[in-house]
């Protein structure tokens, strides 16, 4: 890309601004009536990163968004963008690209005119709203269907109008708030490539809101896990996965193995647990403090091995093997517990034997102490 591009963003360092592209909530909160759909959230979108908002229905991340866009008053708290607070300024003046599910196109304008009434919002001259509108479309593969109404293109098309529409004023960032959920899981996918690809050639900050976790493990630098309107926790997709704080997180983003356990000894980020019949075994600690305790080891991470290590395995027996395709599951007995243990299908040609003797292992570092909430 060149400098000139009318498509070139914030985070140039010809601006000067080394804030070009940052959201900032400090304190954010949002009640209705009796309702607190958002409680007191902090929340850091440095230039350039892919944030996502990830929590189940109802748990704020549309009003955060909201807020944000300017669509909604914050209860309290401040929202900056560029490091300058806009608590005075409508939508249309935060230079933010939103896309919302419900964010429908005008049915009676062009794909371009639709693109281009961005512009016209920001007072572009016709001339240059063309120009620049038919660059966003080609931006987003659609070139040749600028003159195409949204009812003759397709659900995934119409999104990517919604896209081209949201790039085409060059925004300091991104909004999209489930933008795929209304398209079938290929589409999807192909769209979430297609947005990182975007993102990551146009260097934009996106602010981005699913309940989809693997489409927020797939897309985002930063996974900020929303519940009833509060942070639960964030980090790097895999660390989240793999270190989850509590049984909730662990288990909404995905199978778990939790394992009751009683703390004996805790420094720095290790942890020597008493596992019961499992034995005594050392794992990570994020520091989070509760009442009850376990700990948490996925499915993938426990692996068969030889015979029982000291430390970090068990012995059991093989209830059930399911093969899933590319992967194969097995329900296993160890100590009086339930496990899952999933390993790759590849070169393997049958299921273990049922009911023989068995030993697993884990890593230290991919088994994490968490606060038992249910
Ligand atoms: P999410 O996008 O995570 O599904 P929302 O931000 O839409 O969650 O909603 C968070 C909570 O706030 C929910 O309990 C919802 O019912 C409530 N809520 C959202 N908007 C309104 C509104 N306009 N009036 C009353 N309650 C609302
Ligand atoms: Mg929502």
């Amino acid at each position: 890309m060149t400098t000139s591009s009318p498509l070139q963003t914030a985070a140039d360092p010809t601006t000067g601004n080394q804030e070009e592209g940052s959201i900032e909530l400090r304190r954010v909160r949002r009640t209705y009536g009796d309702v607190t759909a958002v409680d007191d959230i902090d929340l850091t979108v440095h230039p350039g990163e892919f944030v996502t908002l990830l929590g189940p229905s109802g748990s704020g991340k549309t009003t955060t968004m909201m807020m944000v866009a300017g669509f909604e008053e914050l209860t309290s708290g401040m929202v900056l963008i560029n490091g300058r607070p806009v608590d005075k300024l409508p939508p249309k003046d935060r230079n933010l690209g939103v896309v919302f599910q419900s964010y429908a196109l005008f049915p009676h304008l062009s794909a371009r005119e639709n693109v281009e009434f961005a512009l016209r919002m920001r007072r572009v001259r016709p001339a240059e709203r063309r120009q620049r509108a038919e660059e966003a479309l080609e931006r987003v593969g659609l070139a040749k269907l600028g003159d195409r109404r949204p009812r003759e293109l397709s659900g995934g098309q119409q999104q990517r109008v919604a896209l081209a529409r949201a790039l085409v004023f060059n925004p300091s960032a991104l909004l999209l708030d489930e933008p795929m959920a209304a398209l079938d899981k290929r589409l999807r996918e192909q769209m979430q490539e297609e947005i990182k690809t975007i993102q990551r050639s146009l260097g934009i900050s996106v602010l981005f809101v699913t309940h989809d976790q693997d489409e927020a493990m797939s897309m985002s630098d930063r996974i900020v896990v929303m519940r009833d309107g509060r942070i639960v926790q964030q980090g790097a997709p895999d660390d989240v996965y793999a270190h989850p704080v509590n049984d909730w997180v662990a288990n909404f983003l995905g199978d778990a193995n939790l394992l009751p356990c009683t703390v004996l000894e805790r420094s720095g980020e290790t942890a020597v647990v008493d596992l019961g019949e499992l034995g005594v075994g050392r794992v990570r600690d994020r520091g989070a403090s509760g009442d009850r305790y376990a700990v948490s080891i996925r499915p993938e991470h426990l692996a068969f091995i030889p015979a029982d290590r000291t430390e970090n395995s068990a012995s059991g027996r093989v209830v059930t093997s399911t093969n899933l395709g590319a992967t194969i599951r097995h329900r296993l007995r160890v100590g009086g517990q339930d496990l899952l243990l999933r390993e790759l299908s590849a070169g393997r040609r049958t299921a273990r034997e049922l009911d023989g003797e068995v030993f697993v292992g884990w890593e230290q570092d991919e088994a994490q102490l968490l606060v038992l909430e249910s």
